[in-house]
């Protein structure tokens, strides 16, 4: 994604002079200070003479970039005259250190406020990005800085101010005034909104700076502008470019194809064909189901057919060597969905095999899957690629960069009780990628909820407004998002978006849950999955209730890690039982010898009495007490089937179980704990942490409808 190599300064970069870049940028509405240029210091005084003082001189020219740093600035010039001198010095110390001198920029010096940095990149992946950051010259210390992906929207730059940790300074601090904040974001959209600088210079810059822009309570100024790439800076049109937005294509057969060719099986040596062979067949799949084999009437049972040609299937799966596999794809004209599994393309370098593969599924009209890719999952279609029976069909859905890992989260997932819909890993994602399938997931039926493995999509920004697109709960887990994806860059802005914080910016954008673990993966989309047909009011609050001690204190860290609130009690009586401490988190009695139901009422009691109601309930319980002080697990059961009460009467709370200790129990009786709350509609953890980040992630969906 964000590769150093696409985006760092090439020879065919050039430097555009300050004073032109101000005054392109000018025509959007960006203030600029008050300036004129003179082609030699003895001009200055001439140029400066409608000017008012306090002045600054700038020289400029092709070797000039960081201008300060090579003594080419000089601030607080009282007069034209003394501007004039200032000119001067610079050319004597320009010309002893060999830097060619074009011209100068005599300007107004604006006054002093808070300098913010504003400048935009170009992302190989997800297009131009802009950041703002505090600090000025400081930023790169400060590394104070946030990122929004082009075109932002007003709510976008708001929020991208909002998350500056040091956002206080702008707001005043100290005696300071509060600076034009309305100001700082109109420039913000000015450069990076719909129609603004970013998008009228296309494809044209490499990096974009105003370097500080200087905020007052009576507006914001760039008081330097820097441009790198190849733009003759005219203004025209050039919308970022956007994937087409119309109907998904449909991708029906390749969950739910009737037949099934597996090119590549051996007679003789098993390899991965016969293996895919045997999955279609201990899957029960019962379409038309063949092998690919020029000589053999069989494989493994399987009938035979000498070629792709002819086949008569909605989908072939071709496991055989890299470099025959373009053949066979232009084998496949009539099949609408074919998977290469084999891996050796792009992954391993051999970028040009997989762009004469991609030319071959073009000939032959046929989307293709992967390569390097495990394929697809569909209880209700047929589509297998994990080995065993199938599970139950459900309604979630799961993209998957990574087809091991695609595999790991179905299984598990199902062990669980999760229940899928349709699952695709793409592999390298030469055509289908993870964008248009989310697009068709977004209208499917079937699905309720989808999840997302990625670690490089090819084509970010579609996936981005895919994203944006869907009303559908989303959660994404990204890989490789430590790796130091720092660009070799010419400006401060170059160095410091990383791949980290574009999805960052995206998440923030799109509304788009990020989790950081395969587990938290599974556990979010449970939860979304199960809680999918309730509307709670988008509200950070949480009431926790559990048994009294330590945990209900590490439990409340926990959800505020989460980003989530420990709102209060509604102030009434709650006629709580003995042994209870009134608060949030709420402790009561929970073990062998308490009242089952004893959550149940107690919530309900505060659900009815609260003005506003909780959204999410969150009721852990300490699964070894139960076997410590207890010697059955039939009250722990009791007091599951106690919490399933719960949901069942409030339809308007998300109710999550946590089973803290739950190795403790007896084998079978977690799995038993889980049965009794999913019935219920409640999705079970093991840990408040695993809760919390599920629940967490149901919030950010909340809020996200609301908007
Ligand atoms: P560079 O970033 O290339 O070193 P700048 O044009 O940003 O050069 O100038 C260096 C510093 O001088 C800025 O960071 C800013 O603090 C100050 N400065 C430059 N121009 C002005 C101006 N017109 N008004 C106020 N301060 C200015
Ligand atoms: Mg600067």
């Amino acid at each position: 994604m964000t590769g150093g190599a696409e985006s760092s300064t090439d020879e065919t970069d050039t430097v555009i002079p300050e004073h032109r870049v101000k005054e392109f940028v000018s025509g959007f509405g960006i203030a600029v200070p008050r300036g004129a240029t003179a082609p030699a210091a003895e001009d200055v005084a001439a140029a400066a003479s409608g000017l008012t003082p306090p002045l600054v001189v700038k020289a400029y020219g092709p070797g000039l970039v960081h201008k300060s740093d090579a003594g080419a600035v000089r601030l607080g010039l009282g007069s034209p005259v003394e501007a004039a001198r200032a000119a001067a010095e610079i050319r004597t110390a320009l010309t002893t250190s060999g830097v060619t001198v074009e011209g100068y920029l005599v300007e107004e010096q604006a006054p002093p406020g808070v300098e913010v940095i504003v400048g935009a990149v170009r992302d190989p992946s997800f297009g131009p990005v802009l950041l703002v950051g505090l600090g000025g010259v400081w930023t790169e210390v400060l590394r104070d800085t946030s990122l929004g992906l082009c075109p932002i929207t007003e709510d976008d730059a708001r929020r991208m101010l909002s998350r500056l940790r040091g956002a206080a300074l702008l707001d005043g601090f100290r005696g300071s005034p509060a600076v034009d904040r309305d100001a700082l974001v109109k420039l913000l959209l000015a450069v990076g909104g719909p129609g603004g600088v970013v998008e009228s210079l296309g494809e044209e810059f490499t990096e974009f700076e105003l370097n500080p822009v200087i905020c007052t309570p009576e507006g914001a100024i760039a008081v330097d502008a820097r441009l790198l790439g190849r733009s003759d800076l005219t203004a025209r049109e050039h919308p970022v470019a956007s994937s087409p937005a119309g109907p998904a294509r449909d991708f029906t057969r390749l969950f739910a194809p009737r037949g099934v060719a597996v090119v590549g099986a051996s007679t003789k040596r098993p390899n991965f064909g016969n293996m895919f062979l045997g999955f279609y067949r201990a899957a029960g799949y019962t379409g038309r189901l063949v092998a690919v084999h020029p000589t053999a009437g069989e494989i493994d049972g399987v009938p035979c057919v000498p070629s792709l040609e002819g086949a008569d299937v909605d989908y072939a799966l071709v496991a055989v060597p890299a470099e025959r596999c373009p053949d066979v794809v232009r084998e496949a004209r009539g099949i609408p969905f074919v998977q290469v599994m084999s891996g050796g393309f792009r992954e391993t370098g051999a970028a040009r095999l997989e762009e004469e593969l991609l030319a071959a599924a073009g000939e032959a009209g046929v989307r293709l899957l992967g390569p390097n890719c495990m394929g697809v999952y569909s209880p209700a279609g047929g589509q297998t690629f994990i080995g065993g029976r199938p599970g139950v069909p459900g309604r979630i859905a799961l993209i998957s960069q990574s087809g091991g890992l695609a595999g790991e989260v179905v299984k598990v997932g199902e062990h669980r009780g999760l229940a899928f819909s349709k699952v695709a890993t793409v592999g390298n994602s030469a055509d289908v990628g993870p964008a248009e399938l989310l697009r068709y997931l977004a209208a499917d039926d079937d699905t309720t909820v989808i999840g997302l493995y990625l670690e490089d999509p090819r084509d970010g920004r579609a996936l981005f407004e895919a994203l944006r697109a869907v009303s559908k709960p989303v959660v994404a887990l990204v890989g490789g998002r430590s790796a130091q994806g720092h660009r070799a860059a010419a400006s401060h802005t170059g160095a410091m978006v990383g791949d980290a914080r574009v999805w960052e910016a995206l998440a923030a954008q799109a509304g788009l849950p990020l989790v950081t673990a395969q587990d938290d993966l599974i556990g979010a989309l449970d939860l979304l999955d199960l809680h999918a047909g309730r509307k709670v009011p988008a509200s950070p609050d949480v009431l926790v209730i559990g048994p009294s001690g330590g945990a209900s204190v590490l439990a409340a860290d926990a959800l505020d890690r989460a980003g989530l609130r420990l709102a209060p009690l509604p102030e009434v009586d709650l006629g709580l039982p003995v042994g209870a401490v009134s608060g949030n988190p709420l402790e009561i009695p929970v073990g062998p010898r308490a009242r089952p139901d004893l959550v149940g009422s107690v919530v309900t009691a505060i659900q009815r009495a609260a003005d506003r109601p909780y959204p999410d309930v969150l009721a852990h319980v300490n699964v070894q007490s139960f076997f410590t002080f207890g010697d059955s697990a039939d009250p722990l059961l009791a007091y599951a089937r106690g919490v399933g009460e719960l949901q069942r009467e409030l339809t308007g709370t998300r109710v999550t179980l946590v089973l803290r200790n739950a190795e403790y129990a007896p084998p079978g009786v977690e799995d038993e704990l889980r049965v009794i709350a999913r019935a219920a509609g409640v999705p079970t953890y093991r840990s408040v942490e695993a809760a919390a980040t599920a629940v967490a992630a149901a919030k950010v969906r909340d809020q996200r409808r609301r908007a």
